[in-house]
């Protein structure tokens, strides 16, 4: 069964999508940490990061930096930290977090934010790209 992030990448769920190549897909987390919180996600469905071949490997970090670097322009903060997990949805994604404080990356503390700030960042990062 297709997972949630290949549904999204299809269009068949919808999102806040920031950007995407022919092999990479990022949009912002829906239960972010921090305004700004993105994923990153290869189109290819892999459950594990260290089971990627090693050019897709290199490629997602590849591109998770370009997105890194736009949205730290965007969400002013310390730094953009970054986390893989995977817990909750088996299909590889790279967190790109605003940081301030450690608290932002432990997926504990969670900020909402109303449709219209999530359109609005995701734009905001498509265009600082
Ligand atoms: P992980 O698998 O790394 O533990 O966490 C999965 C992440 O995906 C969570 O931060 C969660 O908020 C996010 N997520 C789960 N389902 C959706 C969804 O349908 N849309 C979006 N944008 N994010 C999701």
């Amino acid at each position: 069964m297709a997972s949630i992030f290949t549904k999204i990448i299809s269009g068949k769920i919808p999102c806040y999508k920031v950007a995407e190549n022919d092999d990479f897909f990022a949009f912002l987390d829906i239960n972010p940490n921090a305004k700004g919180h993105t994923l990153v996600v290869p189109k290819k469905e892999v459950n594990r990061l260290f089971d990627l071949d090693e050019d897709t490997y290199s490629k997602l970090m590849e591109f998770s930096r370009k997105i890194a670097i736009a949205l730290e322009k965007v969400v002013p903060c310390e730094r953009i930290g970054m986390s893989v997990i995977g817990l909750e949805v088996p299909h590889v994604h790279v967190h790109l977090i605003p940081l301030n404080a450690m608290e932002d990356i432990q997926f504990k503390k969670k900020v909402s934010l109303a449709p219209e700030e999530f359109g609005k960042i995701a734009k905001l990062i498509s265009e600082a790209l």
